[in-house]
């Protein structure tokens, strides 16, 4: 790479603070699935960047309602007027999520303010001081988001607001040897009745899939039962759907795969399609529990709310949730073909557009090294995927929802090539090694 390369000027003056770089990827353009470096060259993006290009780049539809929502510029704010997309954003939110009568939205611009709003408004709302979480959970990268979220990377975080984090449901690793969820669920029910009793809990945060965390999928019947066991102590449930809500998963909201409605659903990444934006669906007892409590100044700005809107209408229209149905089964169908019998491939799972791939060693131990190298490789190939797990041993697929079948099957091979490419050794660690991850 050249003094003068777009990699080598980003490296001289943008903070390292917000980066995690998994190989030297420039971007100067993007369209559809593809994003494209300064050479022209096109890469198939199976992140996504991480999941906020829900529809892909450059939509021409999306394109047109952010266009017209900035020719018109309704303010910059919603903190000291009532504007028209986010009222707008605000009841189609309403309108598609489940929940009860009397609810609220509350609009920001990332899921860390999403989730942190939340945390800061439970203990006022509840007179309630502990809070639940998985742990491995991601919420967020703010002070107050930190606090809920149990990820390795912020091991650094405090954490005042008298968090438990109990294991994640993970079927491929069970907690007690039990993939079924029951003795996890029973170790729960234990801690609510002892070290951290049910009546100081004011919520539990949910990931309905844990992304960060590894990409793991609950047992069927989890979380609902989870929901059941929340609601006899009163304990609000919080759908954190920010990376794996709004037709990801095959259907509009991850919950929907259970019998379980939560209290509070989290909304971020995809919502946007790019753009600044989270939402908050909660009971208006939280949500309207003080003013000017946790705002921004450009909270539900008439941009960001109408990218929002131009969304969630294209999701409808374009049935993008029963797309990622479609490509999402025919992607994890050619990954295990193509991955057959590899023995470090330890699995592959998948709901819809959200999969991961998970690298071990002897006795299912992670395999960091061996996934850096293969998504390293897979870059070079052409293919842009990024890994995740508290063994940073779990590459990530979330597409855009746009993502046809064919671009599944041609992902797929690249996929398997760079992972055999990984395995045989064929790739440089001097390459890699500045490319740390997570
Ligand atoms: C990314 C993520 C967040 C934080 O969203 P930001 O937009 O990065 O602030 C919160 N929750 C989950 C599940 C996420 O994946």
């Amino acid at each position: 790479m050249s003094g003068n390369s777009l990699y080598a000027r980003d490296s001289a003056v943008n903070s390292g603070l917000q980066k995690l770089r998994f190989f030297p990827q420039e971007v100067v353009r993007g369209q559809g699935c593809r994003v494209y470096d300064p050479e022209g060259r096109g890469y198939l993006d199976l992140s996504a960047s991480w999941g906020a290009t829900s529809l892909g780049y450059a939509h021409p539809d999306f394109v047109a309602r952010v266009h017209e929502a900035l020719l018109g510029q309704a303010g910059a704010s919603m903190l000291s007027s009532a504007v028209l997309p986010a009222t707008a954003l605000a009841e189609k939110l309403l309108e598609i999520t489940p929940g009860g009568e009397d609810r609220r939205v509350w609009l920001g611009h990332s899921g860390s303010d999403a989730n942190e709003a939340v945390a800061r408004a439970l203990p006022v709302a509840t007179g309630r001081h502990r809070v639940l979480s998985f742990a491995g959970a991601y919420h967020g990268g703010t002070q107050g988001s930190m606090a809920v979220s149990a990820h390795p990377v912020q091991s650094h975080a405090a954490r005042d607001c008298g968090l438990v984090a109990v294991p994640y449901p993970d079927p491929y690793r069970p907690f007690e040897g039990d993939p079924t969820g029951a003795a996890l669920l029973a170790h729960i029910e234990a801690l609510l009745e002892g070290d951290c009793p049910g009546d100081e809990v004011s919520a539990f945060f949910i990931e309905p899939i844990q992304s960060d965390g590894g990409l793991l999928i609950p047992p069927p019947g989890f979380l609902k039962r989870l929901g059941e066991i929340c609601a006899r102590y009163g304990i609000l449930t919080v759908c954190d759907e920010v990376k794996v809500g709004l037709g990801r998963t095959g259907k509009l909201h991850a919950f929907q795969f259970e019998d379980w409605t939560p209290d509070i659903t989290v909304f971020g990444k995809g919502l946007g399609g790019g753009l600044p934006l989270s939402a908050v669906v909660g009971p208006s007892a939280l949500l309207d529990c003080a003013t000017a409590f946790a705002m921004q100044t450009t909270h539900g700005n008439p941009i960001s709310a109408s990218a929002g809107l131009a969304v969630l209408d294209i999701i409808e229209r374009d049935g993008l949730a029963e797309n990622a149905a479609t490509s999402g089964a025919k992607l994890l169908s050619a990954l295990r073909e193509k991955l057959a019998g590899n023995p470090a491939v330890g699995d592959i799972r998948g709901r819809g557009l959200v999969l991961g791939i998970e690298l071990v060693g002897e006795d299912k131990a992670p395999a960091p090294a061996l996934t850096r190298a293969a998504v390293y490789r897979a870059w070079e190939l052409g293919v842009v995927a990024y890994y995740v797990g508290a063994g940073s041993n779990v590459i990530e697929l979330t597409p855009p929802l746009i993502l046809t079948g064919a671009q599944a099957e041609a992902g797929a091979a690249i996929l398997a090539e760079a992972i055999a490419d990984a395995c045989a050794g064929r790739v440089d660690e001097a390459l890699t090694a500045p490319f740390a991850g997570w």
